[in-house]
């Protein structure tokens, strides 16, 4: 099984490459948020441990969502491999994940950074719109819905956040950013980092991602 991590800022548009770049490979994109959500309407037991954290808006546990990860790793459509989107975004949840993968004799093939400068980040951020139904993330300048207002996906409303506001967006990102240059430092320790310039078009960032997930396994 061949499984690849994203890792990349709020805005540096690793969920889009995760998505085109699963297709392209014929392997699962998982996205944690949306495993969580699917859990939770699953009404299996994890989904309802999922629920009593996310319900009273806390985070879900490391372990927990580990458990998740390898439940989902373990369906038949992942048998091939998977382009895990979301988590890890801490040094320790990726020692975390490594430690859970070698008891299964897995491990993480590779890491795709998608690299954008914090400036770039602000801009992009300050325009989002999200969908009601799943978050489906949209640009007023660098991707505009199909039909304003609407989601492509699933045709929910559109709306903009109260903290998508500049400043707002500053602050976040000086919480995020420190741990996911940490878990850049993980795998680039570990010498399974790609880094691209997330900067370029869709097109090129992909087409750099695909090479490096392509080449034979190290
Ligand atoms: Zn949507």
């Amino acid at each position: 099984m061949r499984l690849f991590v994203m890792v990349g800022a709020p805005g540096a548009g690793k969920g889009t490459q995760a998505a085109i770049l699963a297709r392209a490979l014929g392997v699962p994109h998982v996205a944690s948020g949306e495993l969580f959500r699917a859990a939770i309407r699953g009404e299996t037991p994890l989904g309802r441990q999922v629920q009593e954290f996310m319900g009273r808006g806390a985070l879900v546990p490391d372990e927990l969502a580990i458990r998740l990860i390898l439940h989902r790793l373990a369906e038949p459509d992942a048998a091939d491999g998977a382009i895990l989107d979301g988590f890890p975004r801490t040094r320790p949840q990726a020692a975390a994940l490594d430690a859970a993968l070698a008891r299964r004799g897995a491990k993480v093939t590779g890491a795709l950074y998608v690299g954008v400068r914090e400036q770039e980040l602000l801009r992009r951020l300050s325009g989002r719109w999200l969908c009601r139904a799943e978050g489906h993330s949209y640009h007023a300048v660098d991707h505009p819905p199909v039909r304003p207002g609407v989601c492509d996906i699933d045709g929910s409303e559109l709306y903009q956040r109260d903290d998508d506001r500049p400043a707002t967006v500053r602050a976040r990102l000086e919480r995020q950013l420190p741990p996911m240059y940490e878990v850049v430092d993980h795998y680039t320790e570990r010498g399974i980092l790609t880094a691209v310039d997330g900067e370029q078009s869709i097109e090129q960032v992909t087409e750099v991602l695909l090479r490096a997930m392509t080449q034979p396994a190290r």
